[in-house]
Parts: C-alpha cells; structure tokens; sequence
C-alpha cells in the first residue's frame, strides 16, 4: 500500500482534527518507528510503519463492520433532516469511520442491520445476481396456511407486477385470537433471495394477509447475536468477517 500522512492517518483512526494533530507532534507525544517526529504531515505506511501516541500503539485500520440489532423507530439511512438514522445508535468512535447501512430494513422493521464503510463488500452482498438469502420472522393477521406455502416456494405476484423468486416459509405458530377461529394470528419464518422495496410485507399482502411486526433475523451467513438487546451493537467477529468476504 502507499504512504500516507501522518496527520491524516490519524485522523482516519480518531485521534482529533488535523490540527490536533499537529499540536500532538509539537508536543512530542507522537512517535513512529521510535522516532519523536516534528513534522504531522511526514508520510507513513500505515500499515507497517509502528506509529504511537503517548506510548501507545495506534493499529491502523481502514474498514469498520458493524451489526446492529435495528431498534423500530429508526431509518435506514445515514442522515435525515426529520427522523433518527441508524447512524445516531452509534457513537462518535464508530460514526468517525463513516460507516452506512448495507441495504435497508423499514423503519418499524427489527433486526440484524450491517454498517459498514467497505462499499465492494456492500455492493457484493447487495448484488441481485448473489441472491443473498434473508431471513425474517414475522407476526401475521390472518391464517398463513399450507396453500400460502406453495405460493410462496412458487413465486407471487406484487402489487407492481412483479413475480418474487422461490422463497421458503415456514409457519411456526398460530394463535387462535377467538374460539370460532375467526381471528387468527400466525408467526412464520421466511427465507428471501433478493430484496424488493417492502418485500416481505408485499408478498403476504398478495396472499390477502397482513404483516404486523418484521424482524430479520440472518442476512446470508451472518445471524443477528440473541445477546444484542435491541438498539445496540458490536464489531463483527473475525470469523464473521471471513463468512461473508
Ligand atoms: N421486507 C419488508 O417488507 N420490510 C423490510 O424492512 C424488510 C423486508
């Protein structure tokens, strides 16, 4: 990889403003390869030059992977002049490396939400041709049945026209609201391949049923962590990482 500056470097990784910067190399606090250095704009490996700061190690990074567990209420979008984003569940530590959301989940939609700032490995995952499955449990009104399965593992036809790809349901529960059966509430499971606007709503709005409450649960091999309460997040593990790049 090439040379960078240094002051650039570490503003990527946090440190303050350029300016910062330079106040932090006047004061002698900033040391690459051993050397105390006089100049912030020398250019650094960053990657292999060992620069520290007050003694301390800066690990040069890049790319930062994030997995939300998407509270409702929030946007799937970096910045908006109304609503709260995604981006505001994150502190200014993670925020810093300008990470975005990879596709979108709706605003009253749950779930397993990756951020990243790694826009190849975005634009892979959300490449219709890779046909990244996703996976969604949802409460529905109504009585999903068998017939809706086969609907389903057949293709159904949207609002727009368009017919879905084979997609796999699977029906886990279903609540009887009334003794006659009238009233019925189903909890399903249901494996997508691609990603329309409102998917998942739209196809059960096509078998006559309505989705109340949507939460993603896997996005290709990568599970949403049970241990996340809602709202809150962590970096992806190495193993994750290694699953889907
Ligand atoms: N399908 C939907 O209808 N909404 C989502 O948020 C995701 C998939």
């Amino acid at each position: 990889r090439q040379t960078q500056r240094l002051d650039k470097v570490l503003t990527h990784m946090g440190y303050g403003s350029r300016s910062d910067i330079k106040r932090q190399v006047k004061q002698g606090i900033i040391t690459v390869n051993g050397r105390t250095i006089k100049d912030s704009g020398l250019q650094v490996h960053p990657y292999n030059d060992q620069i520290e700061v007050n003694g301390e190690r800066v690990v040069f990074r890049e790319y930062i992977y994030i997995m939300l567990h998407k509270p409702p209420g929030v946007i799937s979008a970096t910045e908006d002049t109304r609503e709260r984003t995604v981006l505001d569940l994150l502190s200014a530590e993670e925020r810093h490396f300008e990470p975005f959301p990879v596709g979108r989940l709706d605003k009253d939609t749950e779930g397993l939400l990756l951020l990243t700032n790694d826009g190849k490995l975005a634009h892979e995952l959300l490449s219709p041709r890779r046909h990244v499955p996703k996976t969604y449990e949802a409460t529905v009104s109504g009585h999903v049945t068998e017939e809706d399965i086969h609907q389903f593992a057949a293709g159904v036809e949207l609002d727009d026209g368009y017919v879905t790809l084979p997609a796999q349901l699977t029906i886990l529960r279903h609540e009887h609201l009334q003794q006659a059966d009238k009233e019925v509430i189903s909890y399903i499971s249901l494996v997508i391949h691609e990603g329309k606007f409102h998917q998942v709503k739209r196809m059960f709005e096509a078998v006559g049923k309505k989705v109340t409450y949507l939460k993603r649960t896997a996005m290709g091999p990568l599970t949403l962590d049970e241990q996340l309460p809602l709202g809150s997040y962590r970096e992806l593990t190495h193993e994750e990482l290694a699953w889907i790049g």
